[in-house]
């Protein structure tokens, strides 16, 4: 049962939580379908992302499979973009944080001494009449909340069994023969990736406490409820950072992440901030590792939900490895000339729900200034936009489309660009609005008699002249100082 206090962005003082309820602003289509203000929805999202190349069902010809996707020619842009802010953000802005990129098979032992192997586990209730399947704390919940009737199936009113533990972790086998001994785990999580690469890390990389090793990379988790698009999938990226400090630093560390990891979603990823805030754990709620937790939840459609974890996790992780493994992993201080087992503060961001979340925020349908057309529109960070630039010829003769095509083949050495001459050039910005491409270049006319083009931008539709050897300047430029709010 979750006993969260909640507190919205910016942080506040633990002092000054308060307890909000409920999903976003929206109104019921009367198709079960939910509309936020901007008119996105669940639905119109899922939409846009499968006609236009975002993320299609995995293995589709072959009728697709439970919950998994692949991302598309636009969704894997997105998707890297993210990451790359990310990494950015995290190490290349951080002298003292060093990144890594551990196997996802990892020795079995490590899954032991995590604890994941006895206590990764969920609830598992079956309904003994359709046979579906439910987490029971997921139940609990909504029976709580007056959502679906007490203690029976959601889908078909059945009986319910006991709720019986059900490890979370894949296994599989490595190596020809299959035996006990063979056996192997597809990680659940990158941290523990970090925890056993600790002492290689401060032995070869001259790191000195306090200091942070991150890693993006794929988990693994049999979850036993999939649904909501790619929030909550079997297979997923996190981004993972682990700051390791001096025993008695950890409180200052987590709030000094708290703070800037809820900052990087409003000021990179362009999400809106009152669609976030802070949620944390109760006492019944903590990891067996955790000192605190707090998550920061994004207001999807479906609800507030898990973004990121932030969690204090003292020194029990690699406590436990020196333990299992029999090696003194301990850090020796040289300011302080003692040695320790670092204290560690987890950031734990999931890629894909990061991608979700970025793509409901942007999702806007605008009804256009005195016409009666709607434009659908992604207003996405340049940052993390699939596509920065398209350049477009006004029309298709004397000479505007070799012109168009040497200014994109220059701006293709830069940024992500796209080359589009077919149909009106209305149709061709609104094509691009759909998927977020924040800066459209026209070439004209003018453009053969003096070097200048249209600059049109996505967010204002306003319409800029600029010469042609401005115009990277001025994408870059504006895509450092953009702000949507
Ligand atoms: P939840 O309570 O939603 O199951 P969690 O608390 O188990 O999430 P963590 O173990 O803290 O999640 O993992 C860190 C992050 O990894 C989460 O904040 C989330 O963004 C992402 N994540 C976890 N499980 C999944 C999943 N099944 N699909 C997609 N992303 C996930």
């Amino acid at each position: 049962m979750r006993n969260h206090e909640y507190c919205l962005y910016p942080a506040m003082p633990s002092g000054t939580l308060l307890r909000l309820k409920g999903a976003m602003t929206t109104r019921n289509t009367g198709k079960g379908e939910n509309v936020n203000e901007h008119g996105a929805s669940m639905e119109r999202v899922v939409s846009l992302c499968k006609s236009r190349g975002f993320i299609y069902p995995s293995s589709e010809i072959y009728g697709g499979l439970s919950a998994t996707w692949d991302y598309g020619p636009l969704g894997v842009e997105i998707k890297r973009n993210i990451q790359n802010a990310w990494w950015k953000e995290m190490v290349r802005r951080h002298e003292n944080i060093v990144g890594l990129d551990a196997a996802i098979m990892m020795h079995p032992r490590t899954w032991e001494a995590s604890g994941h192997v006895d206590n990764f586990s969920d609830p598992l209730v079956d309904c003994k009449k359709c046979k579906s399947r439910f987490r029971e704390d997921t139940l609990r919940e909504m029976w709580l909340e007056g959502n679906i009737d007490n203690a029976v199936c959601p889908e078909c009113g059945g009986e319910l069994t006991e709720a019986r533990q059900f490890n979370l972790m894949f296994t599989t086998q490595l190596g020809p023969v299959e035996d006990a001994g063979s056996l192997v785990y597809l990680r659940p999580e990158t941290a523990q990736g970090i925890f056993v690469n600790f002492k290689n890390v401060v032995n070869t990389s001259r790191v000195k406490i306090p200091f942070g090793i991150a890693q993006v990379g794929k988990a693994f988790r049999n979850e036993i409820t999939t649904k909501n698009f790619i929030f909550r999938t079997c297979e997923f990226e996190q981004m993972e950072m682990q700051y390791f400090v001096r025993p008695g630093n950890e409180d200052a560390a987590f709030e000094e992440w708290k703070t800037k990891r809820m900052a990087w979603y409003v000021d990179k990823v362009g999400i809106k901030p009152e669609r976030l805030r802070f949620s944390k754990h109760g006492p019944k709620e903590l990891a067996h590792y955790a000192k605190e937790a707090f998550d920061i939840e994004y207001n999807y459609p479906f609800g507030w939900q898990e973004l990121e974890g932030i969690h204090s996790r003292t020194d029990y992780d690699l406590k436990r490895h020196g333990q299992f493994c029999g090696r003194d992993i301990s850090y020796l201080d040289a300011e302080t000339n003692t040695r320790y087992i670092p204290y560690v503060v987890e950031t734990s961001s999931g890629l894909s729900r990061s991608v979700l979340a970025a793509l409901m925020d942007a999702y806007h349908e605008e009804k256009l200034n005195g016409r009666d057309e709607l434009r659908t529109v992604l207003h996405l960070h340049p940052q993390i936009a699939p596509i920065k630039v398209a350049v477009f010829p006004l029309v298709k003769k004397d000479g505007l489309p070799e012109m168009a095509r040497r200014i994109e083949k220059k701006l293709r050495e830069d940024f992500a660009t796209f080359y589009d001459q077919g149909g009106a050039i209305g149709r061709r910005y609104r094509r691009m609005d759909e998927i977020g491409t924040p800066f459209c270049v026209t070439v004209d006319y003018e453009t053969m008699d003096n070097r200048s083009v249209t600059l049109r931008l996505r967010d204002s539709m306003e319409q800029i002249r600029v010469p042609i050897e401005g115009i990277a300047d001025l994408v870059r430029g504006k895509t450092l100082l953009y702000r949507r709010f």
